[in-house]
């Protein structure tokens, strides 16, 4: 299986996050660091109050040419090139969020099925499961698991986890500190 399968099972891809930003994306900011023979190269895009932060990283291997070895939502590499954006990582994406405001302060993406295990282990926590990136709690159903979340109601406003995507809005600090990233 490809790694990007796993990021994005057929579950979570019914909007596919490069196909609702690539068509109009109004503003884009790239910005590359070298640092010991590898570099990264983060990618502002915002569009319409949307923003994903990507990147590309690889290995340096002249002053002209460098390899990339991976690409895509790296943000361990982007806060480890560039701190200072590490506060804004967060808001990657902030209008393609499966839970509401309540599941999202209560961390419902962030349990994993197996408690002894992190949320970055991959594998197979219980019978029936069908996938090995199925890690959390929120990409797995009741039905499937006792203590699943995928489609559960938020108990304050009732919002099924999973049901639809929602935005975010950038708050306004966050939204003027991207826009001057754009900008320089
Ligand atoms: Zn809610």
């Amino acid at each position: 299986m490809r790694k990007s399968a796993c990021i994005w099972p057929k579950r979570f891809a019914w909007i596919s996050k490069d196909r609702t930003l690539g068509k109009r994306v109004n503003m884009i900011k790239r910005i590359t660091k070298k640092l010991n023979g590898r570099f990264v190269e983060v990618i502002f895009k915002l569009d319409d109050g949307c923003l994903s932060i990507t990147g590309r990283e690889g290995r340096v291997l002249s002053k002209t040419v460098s390899i990339t070895e991976s690409r895509g939502p790296i943000h361990t590499e982007i806060a480890e090139f560039f701190p200072e954006f590490q506060h804004l990582l967060p808001w990657h994406l902030n209008n393609l969020r499966p839970g509401c405001e309540h599941q999202e302060k209560e961390g419902w993406d962030k349990r994993p099925i197996d408690p002894a295990k992190p949320i970055a282990t991959y594998g197979y926590f219980f019978k029936g499961q069908q996938l090995p990136c199925w890690n959390t709690l929120a990409w797995v159903r009741r039905s499937e698991h006792p203590k699943g979340l995928l489609g559960r109601p938020c108990s304050i406003c009732g919002f099924r986890y999973g049901e639809s995507w929602n935005k975010r809005e950038l708050p306004p600090d966050v939204m003027a500190e991207i826009q001057a990233i754009m900008k320089a």
